[in-house]
């Protein structure tokens, strides 16, 4: 099954409304009406509704990059899954590796914040990846194995279909330091066997599983060469078009 690439920007705390704006703009501009790829930009939640104006009419999707497991009610700070939608996202990134360790988001946690996403009818793309340690201990299947059985173990079969995972190893992100892509296909490899045993055949191999982790211009190509790597969640060199553009073009393979 040939599954479509689907890269990601994953701005974080970054930028302000008129580059958010730009930037979204030059993206849509790049990707025009119809590309071989799916893209997403997760952008800082104060700035998803003017970006979402910014993609109206472009395949070009807009996310964020947290949402609370509630509906609502006296949770300050945070933001539902309605809100979001309300806004205009799409997709939600739950598990990101910066929210497990930065925050605190445990498996179960980061559980109840996947069903919400998708009971509140948006996409997912959830993050697993081991730490340099793990990695070091030979225990990287094990990490990524919990983290997957415990934040999605419970999902229907059903909404696998709006679901992708991004492995991203804790000790690629932001380091420039990426897992080579041997490293990361033998990863994507388990996690897909993993979910044909969690859910079935059919559903794994339609998942679209992202690398994440230092992905810029230079590497892009490499990586998502990888049969089994379906494209990319993109921080750093998603801040910048020029970067960007360059990751968007290695995905039309
Ligand atoms: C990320 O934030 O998910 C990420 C992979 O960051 P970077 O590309 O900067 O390593």
């Amino acid at each position: 099954m040939t599954r479509r690439p689907y890269v990601a920007g994953n701005w974080k705390m970054n930028l302000d409304r008129a580059s958010a704006v730009a930037l979204a703009r030059a993206v849509r501009e790049h990707v025009g009406a119809q590309a071989p790829y799916d893209c997403a930009l997760f952008a800082p939640a104060v700035y998803v509704a003017a970006v979402a104006e910014v993609l109206a009419g472009s395949p070009v999707k807009v996310g964020v990059q947290n949402v609370h497991d509630m509906a609502s009610g006296a949770y300050t700070g945070e933001i539902s899954v309605a809100m979001a939608k309300d806004v205009g996202a799409a997709s939600a990134l739950v598990g990101h590796s910066e929210r497990r360790a930065l925050f605190g988001e445990a498996d179960a946690f980061l559980a109840k914040k996947a069903k919400a996403v998708l009971d509140g009818g948006l996409e997912l793309v959830f993050c697993v990846g081991e730490t340099l340690a793990e990695r070091e201990a030979g225990r990287t299947e094990a990490v990524v194995e919990t983290q997957l059985r415990l934040g999605l173990g419970a999902l229907p079969r059903t909404d696998w279909t709006r679901v992708a995972i991004a492995y991203e190893p804790v000790w690629a992100i932001g380091t420039g330091r990426n897992a080579t892509p041997a490293q990361a296909g033998e990863v994507h490899t388990f996690l897909r066997a993993l979910v044909g045993k969690m859910v079935d055949a059919a559903t794994a191999e339609a998942l679209r599983i992202q690398y994440g982790g230092s992905v810029s211009a230079a590497n892009a190509a490499e990586l998502l060469a990888v049969p089994g790597i379906d494209g990319a969640l993109v921080g750093g060199a998603s801040l910048k078009i020029e970067s960007l553009r360059a990751i968007l073009d290695a995905a039309r393979r």
